[in-house]
């Protein structure tokens, strides 16, 4: 069976000061995430028991602790690589160009992310997605790491809103952590990020265009 792994940070725990001190990075990264890859792997084994068992119940409940633990893996995992000391100032290329057709501007899309930022009642995170059915950016609130994602959406820049990603530093002042952020977004991750989900395609038509036969869906085919 395939484990998750947490893996190394991309630079040393302090490399984001001042912006993010090396403590919260520290406790972040071997604590809260490596907590979400065990919890995950513990849920993966306990499916394939559930599943042995036939324990539907059981299965489910733990379906919902992968989802939630497997996702927290997946978002810290593109939150450190969407960091960098020598990040900041705005990106530039394709991806500049879609951040403004999508958005107005640059400044509108710092913004906009910060506004959905500042709005996250409770843990979650605000993220910039590719809509890969519509073929655009867009900015979306998640939940904890899951909830109320639309499908099809990918992550390509996530910003981490629970307390425990600012509270040691910032305390109740997280517009300040929000601002700070904006100092070490490494554009080169997050534009290589873009490019790579264009390909993305969850089309229900072939290829050629043509649609599947409406029957057919009805059916399940
Ligand atoms: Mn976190």
């Amino acid at each position: 069976m395939n484990q998750y792994i947490l893996p190394d940070l991309p630079y040393d725990y302090g490399a984001l000061e001042p912006h993010i001190s090396g403590r919260i990075m520290e406790l972040h990264h071997d604590k809260h995430h490596r907590n979400y890859v065990r919890s995950a792997n513990e849920a993966t084994e306990g499916l394939a028991e559930a599943r042995c068992q036939k324990n539907a119940h059981r299965i489910g409940r733990l379906a919902q602790a992968l989802a939630f633990n497997l996702s927290g893996h997946i978002l810290h995992s593109i939150f450190w690589r969407n960091l960098s000391k020598n990040g900041g100032g705005a990106p530039k290329g394709l991806f500049a160009d879609a951040i403004g057709r999508d958005f107005g501007s640059f400044e509108d899309f710092k913004s906009q992310f910060t506004q959905t930022a500042s709005g996250i009642m409770g843990s979650g995170w605000a993220a910039l997605v590719w809509d890969s059915v519509g073929k655009n950016l867009s900015i979306m609130p998640i939940h904890d790491h899951q909830s109320q994602t639309t499908q099809g959406a990918a992550p390509i820049m996530v910003l981490d809103v629970w307390e425990h990603a600012y509270y040691l530093q910032y305390q109740t002042e997280k517009t300040r952590y929000f601002e700070a952020v904006w100092n070490i977004w490494n554009w080169e991750d997050i534009g290589t990020r873009f490019e790579h989900v264009q390909t993305l395609d969850l089309r229900w038509t072939k290829p050629s265009g043509r649609r599947t036969h409406p029957e057919r869906l009805h059916a399940g085919v």
